[in-house]
């Protein structure tokens, strides 16, 4: 049994097999950097990191390319009103949007081209649609004409009979009621200040949809193995991509299209426009770490909306805490008579791991797994009852579903050497006899939300999320 995948273009789950083997050519829609990313947006990315770092547990060597748009409609607009240039505009949400993915615990991807760096790239591909009479120019304009593709609709199954041949849409975002020919290229106008481009098209920039067509194609070849982004990405933009680099090359442009659900709030899409939305910074100056936004993202199969809530938070909290100490638990183990149970337990949770997760990413009996582990283990060190040997391999599985689910990355604390000098202030005084000052320090640091543990290998010390 291999790993299967939703396709939302069969709409089946399918096995996957790679163009070539062993490798995977992943192409994920990145953020439009004209705000914060709200955690929303971060639903996706999550559910890419979760995508790609299982692929690499199960051997593949990935590719992962993932664009910035710093140029269309949004961005555009903001800079302007803003009164500065576009590139200085967006520079601002570009390394925020790092910082996020950082705090997430986020896997940085292989390549993230801007559209800006790529003009050249956008201004052949639609030269070469113009040629093979995929595009018209109306007025400075190019525009796609879908009614010359017939494909156009077979991601997102729709029925194309009401399509009104030669309307046209020149927004980069639009609704299935505006199903029509969508702009390649924008003529410069008064709106656009001074963004544009002298190019062989004219005097313009780019539509929003062409910088992935030409991007993916760059950097991962004409035809790839997955395309992945939110359900709201599924029309117009990929269903315009696949337009333009099908039309444009004459081969298959994506093998297996991926589309995670909506992160919610009481019901609604969380966005930008609903004024719905937290960010990371939001949840974060809140004292949640980002590490429990990770867990929270992760935590629901990507293709079931999740509801967000304060409480949904405050669970995540108390599981990582569970991981964590579970990891230390284990890190301390000392005995030497090995136990059979453990690599019993071992195998029983890798398989569980492995399983679920080749069921289309389903997480949850995956997780399932992880803390029946947690839970089995912990049974035996209770009992004193499994080796340092097999607490070693219990830390090798352990690690490895990590290094699927990224969730032992620790919040840093900048107070670490201040602690210690006080858990050595505590310890002089309890050689000293001086149980009140020791019993006090102990007191202080737990008010910080620093508790002290005494242990056979000494004082160990966590910070409470
Ligand atoms: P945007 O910057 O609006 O293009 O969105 C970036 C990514 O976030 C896209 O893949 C969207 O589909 C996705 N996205 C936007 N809002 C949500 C949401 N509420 N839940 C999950 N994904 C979202
Ligand atoms: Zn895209």
């Amino acid at each position: 049994m291999g790993l299967k995948l939703y396709n939302t273009l069969t709409r089946k789950k399918e096995e996957f097999v790679p163009i070539t083997e062993g490798k995977v050519r992943l192409y994920t829609c990145g953020p439009t950097i004209y705000d914060f990313a709200h955690i929303g947006n971060f639903r996706a990315y999550m559910f890419e990191d979760l995508l790609k770092r299982y692929l690499i547990y199960r051997g593949f060597k990935v590719t992962h390319v993932m664009n910035l748009t710093d140029v269309d409609d949004k961005t555009i607009k903001a800079s302007n009103e803003q009164k500065i240039s576009l590139a200085e505009y967006t520079e601002k949400y570009k390394k925020a949007f790092f910082e996020d993915i950082d705090a997430l615990n986020i896997d940085r991807a292989d390549v993230y081209p801007a559209a800006t760096d790529h003009i050249d790239e956008m201004v052949e591909l639609v030269k070469k649609l113009l040629e093979k009479s995929y595009a018209y120019e109306v007025e400075g304009d190019i525009y796609f004409r879908i009614s010359k593709f017939p494909d156009y609709g077979k991601l997102s199954h729709m029925d194309m009979s009401q399509l009104k041949s030669g309307a046209r849409v020149s927004s980069d975002e639009y609704d299935k009621e505006a199903i029509s020919d969508f702009a390649l290229w924008k003529g410069w106008d008064e709106e656009d200040g001074d963004v544009f481009w002298e190019t062989e098209l004219g005097k313009g920039r780019p539509g929003w949809h062409i910088e992935c067509s030409a991007m993916s194609s760059k950097y991962l070849g004409n035809h790839f193995d997955i395309h992945c982004g939110g359900v709201d990405n599924i029309f117009p933009h990929h269903e315009n991509e696949i337009a333009q680099s099908e039309a444009a090359n004459d081969e298959t442009f994506v093998n297996y299209w991926l589309h995670n659900e909506h992160l919610i709030v009481e019901g609604r899409k969380m966005s930008k426009s609903f004024g719905n939305f937290y960010t990371l910074r939001d949840l974060m100056e809140k004292g949640y770490p980002g590490i429990a936004v990770r867990y929270l993202l992760l935590s629901t199969h990507y293709r079931m909306q999740l509801n967000f809530t304060m409480d949904g938070l405050e669970a995540a909290k108390g599981a990582l805490e569970r991981l964590w100490d579970f990891r230390d638990r284990v890190n301390d183990v000392t005995g030497t008579r090995d136990n059979p149970e453990a690599a019993e337990l071992i195998e029983k949770s890798k398989k569980q791991f492995v399983e679920s997760l080749d069921d289309d990413l389903n997480i949850s009996p995956a997780m399932a797994a992880v803390f029946d582990f947690v839970r089995d283990i912990n049974r035996l060190i209770s009992e004193g009852n499994i080796s340092q040997n097999d607490a070693q391999k219990v830390i090798e599985t352990f690690d490895g579903f990590d290094s699927v689910l990224g969730l032992m990355q620790r919040p840093e604390t900048d107070v670490d050497s201040e602690i210690e000098e006080l858990i050595q202030k505590r310890n002089d005084a309890r050689k000293n006899k001086d149980f009140a000052t020791a019993d006090k320090i102990r007191d202080d640091l737990l008010e910080r939300g620093i508790v002290l543990e005494d242990t056979p290998q000494g004082t160990k010390w966590k910070k409470k999320l």
